[in-house]
């Protein structure tokens, strides 16, 4: 039987092709992430104790962490922070807003000063490197490695303080505690150093800053937001 030249069977194929098409279009447009997570072994394995229970969220969690990964390839401020992706402390440990700003440039390497000046010791374009050497600085940092203890040696870019970053605790809590006492206020004197070092004396905006201590101890009655 035809009509308009095409059998019936003519047509029924076409129609399947034609939807075969559109399905194909579908899927192409769906995200990336749909795409892998349709490959986990969620509906295949669910006897055994490693599988997922929450498959998209394991996805969304691989994917971040393979960014995490790809970016501290050619980063050098990925390089110099914990291996594993997490909130940096920095971020909600109890500080003065002038600290949280020296922590963040720090992190982002925009301390010493952005672009490089040169120290007051008079070294020319003070990198991260020669503030762990710089003549004016030793006795804070003595004052901090005599708080944290040896560090390790460690792989270029990671500087003293970034392993010290690395390191602390989650909890304004944990900084009340042990070492972390005497460590984050000796942290944030060096950070405050390097911060007045790096500048030209009539450019640094020079404020009075309450005692770092002070700041600790009224941060000791805080609950921390995220339980850690
Ligand atoms: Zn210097």
């Amino acid at each position: 039987m035809t009509r308009g030249g095409d059998s019936l069977v003519e047509k029924s194929v076409k129609i399947k092709e034609k939807k075969k098409d559109q399905i194909l279009i579908h899927k192409s447009r769906e995200p990336y992430l749909w795409s892998d997570q349709t490959k986990l072994p969620h509906n295949v394995s669910v006897f055994l104790p490693e599988a997922p229970q929450c498959p998209i969220k394991d996805t969304v969690k691989q994917k971040r962490d393979k960014e995490y990964t790809d970016r501290g390839k050619n980063r050098k401020t990925v390089q110099c922070l914990r291996i594993d992706r997490r909130i940096d402390p920095i971020l909600y440990l109890p500080v003065t807003s002038r600290d949280r700003h020296r922590l963040i440039k720090w992190r982002m390497h925009w301390l010493p000063s952005y672009s490089l000046q040169d120290c007051r010791c008079g070294a020319t374009a003070a990198t991260r490197e020669h503030y762990t050497t710089c003549s004016l600085l030793q006795h804070l940092l003595k004052n901090l490695l005599g708080a944290f203890g040896p560090i390790p040696n460690l792989v270029s870019p990671q500087q003293p303080n970034d392993h010290i970053l690395n390191r602390l605790p989650r909890s304004e809590v944990g900084l009340t505690l042990g070492k972390w006492r005497s460590t984050w206020p000796a942290l944030l004197y060096v950070l405050g150093e390097i911060d007045r070092l790096s500048h030209p004396a009539d450019t640094y905006n020079y404020v009075e800053e309450p005692a770092l201590e002070e700041a600790l101890q009224a941060a000791t009655s805080i609950t921390s937001p995220f339980n850690i």
